[in-house]
This record gives structure tokens, sequence and C-alpha cells, in this order.
């Protein structure tokens, strides 16, 4: 699928992260989050699987990080698959917000108030609550269970400092969900939804485990190692739709021109990026652009995309 052979894609990755590698002192870590704020800005790696489940890496992928965002690609694809998409699409939208990631101003004004996707905050503590499940914990396990299978990982787990840090710290989040509550259905418990949320934005993966789920994605849901099916191709798609339109928030536009591959990002630094057809790659620069994507990522995910010639849009 990739057209270059192992060792030469292990060399040419090497060289793109070094390349970059200067980028990643000019961004800011996620100190709104205390915990992710103390990690070093300057780690830069990556790690590629192909749809014949071979993997390179090259940098620092020996750094652990956590999904944050990321994550909310998994757990609405789960809603989806436990609630179908009419009702998922009733309680969030589809569209791109132009807003941080974490405004509450359109919620206000949106009528009947409801996210706008489900790649913001607000929309990602909305699909919390229509994960499937008993209790929150169950919910929650869920997410983390389904993240293990599609990377092949199952140790992945909680980072309990992040988890702790965004806890005590996410008054925002806080605030969205308890708006939500009051303005927009949402049904369970808030500090039980919020705890979800927290938990799935904390779990701790590694550049390969990313590139292994960008596989899954870029296969139509399949494992790439044994071909079973993990995801309804439908719902992939979907991921991949969002994931083009609003996975880097209000820089998505921008990616979409210089990168053009669908891809998501998380404020730990981590990048999740699928190439239909071709690949996954797994990303992580935790200096953060003024948009909270990965600023030396994103280079570097276009120094990736544009050598391989992995554009959809070419
Ligand atoms: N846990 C982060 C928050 O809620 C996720 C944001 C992100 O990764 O963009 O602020």
């Amino acid at each position: 699928m990739i057209n270059l052979d192992y060792d030469t894609l292990q060399a040419e990755l090497r060289s793109w992260v070094d390349e970059c590698r200067p980028y990643s002192r000019e961004g800011e870590t996620a100190g709104y989050i205390p915990a992710l704020g103390r990690v070093p800005g300057d780690i830069l790696g990556a790690a590629v699987c192909d749809l014949k489940d071979r993997v390179v890496e090259a940098g620092d992928t020996g750094h652990k990080f956590t999904l944050q965002s990321i994550s909310k690609i998994f757990s609405l694809i789960l809603a989806l698959e436990d609630c179908g998409p009419e009702i998922v699409f009733g309680r969030v939208g589809m569209e791109p917000t132009g807003d941080p990631f974490n405004s509450i101003a359109k919620l206000e004004f949106t009528r009947p108030s409801r996210p706008l996707n489900p790649m913001i905050n607000a929309g990602a503590i909305m699909i919390c609550d229509l994960v499937g499940g008993g209790t929150a914990g169950e919910k929650f396990r869920r997410i983390r269970d389904f993240v293990r299978r599609l990377s092949s990982n199952p140790h992945i787990d909680v980072d309990p400092e992040v988890y702790e840090s965004e806890k005590s710290t996410g008054h925002r989040n806080r605030a969205l969900a308890y708006f939500l509550k009051d303005t927009a259905g949402l049904k369970g418990d808030v500090e039980e939804i919020l705890d979800i949320y927290f938990k799935q934005c904390s779990l701790q993966v590694s550049c390969r485990d990313l590139a292994y789920m960008g596989a899954v994605l870029a296969n139509e849901g399949r494992l790439p190692s044994s071909g079973e099916p993990m995801i309804n191709p439908f719902y992939c798609q979907t991921a991949l739709a969002f994931m083009v339109t609003c996975g880097f928030y209000n820089g998505s536009g921008q990616l979409a021109v210089e990168v053009g591959v669908p891809a998501k990002s998380g404020v730990s630094g981590g990048i999740l990026s699928s190439a239909p057809g071709r690949m996954g790659i797994g990303i992580i620069g935790p200096g953060l652009d003024l948009k909270g994507n990965s600023l030396a990522g994103r280079m570097l995910l276009a120094r990736i995309a544009g050598d391989l010639n992995l554009s959809i849009f070419a």
C-alpha cells in the first residue's frame, strides 16, 4: 500500500522527523491542564501503520501521552453503533463551528440548543451521555475496551495524574455540561458524564497505538492484521468526514488545504491521521499552536502526506 519499501520508508520518516524537530520548540504545552503543562514541549515522534500491518516509527515514540480529543472519534463511533445516527444527530450537529474547541458561545444561540458537532468539547460531552451502558463506569469501560481492541493493545488505561488534573481543573467543561443539562436535554447525571469524558481524554497511548487505530479507519473499519470487522463501514466513513471538517477545530480548513488527510488532534499534542486505503499515522508533539493543535505535529503530518501523496483531494 505504501509505494516505498520498508527500509526506505523508515529512513524517510526519520529524516522528516529531524526536519520538523526545530518547530517542536515553538509551541506551548496545554498548561490549562497542569499535568500536560509539565510535559517537555520539544518531543516529536511518529509511527505509520500500513494496511498490511507493517509499522515504521521514528523520533520520540517511547513517549506515552493521553488521547485527549482524539478519544472523541471512538466514543462517537460507539454512540452511533449503540443508538444509530438518527438519535445521535438529533442531539449533536454535523457542522464545523469555526470556534475554539471549548467555546460555549454558539450553544446559547443555536435553536434548538445543541452542540454543533461531536468533536468540540460540548458535543463530546453530549456523546458520553449516548454511549450504551447501565452505569457511568460501564460506559467508560466500553470506550476503553473499544480503544484497546482497535489498537490491538490490551494494556491501554487511564493516566491517573492527567485524569486527576483534568477533573480538578475542568471548570469550563463543567460549565458546558451544566449548560447542556439546562438547555439541550443532557439526560444523565452531569458529574458522572463528566467523569466518563475526563477518563476517555486521559487514556494513555503511544504513536504506535494511534497508527494502528488510524489504519483500522483507513481500512473501512477492519483490523489490518486479520481483516476482522471492528466498525460499521458507514460509521467509519462518518468519523473520517468529521476528522476532515472538525478534526483540528478552527484550524480544520488550513489542515484540509495544507495536508488533505483526515486527522484528529488532542491537546496532549497527539495526532491520529488516517489516509483511506493507504495507512494510519500517529504523531506526538506536545507544543501546541494557538488553536490547540500540535505545531510540529502538523508540520510533520504535512511532510508525510506531501511526500507520500496522501491527500484525499489530489
Ligand atoms: N481534555 C481536553 C479538554 O477537555 C480535551 C481538549 C482537546 O484535546 O482538544 O479541554
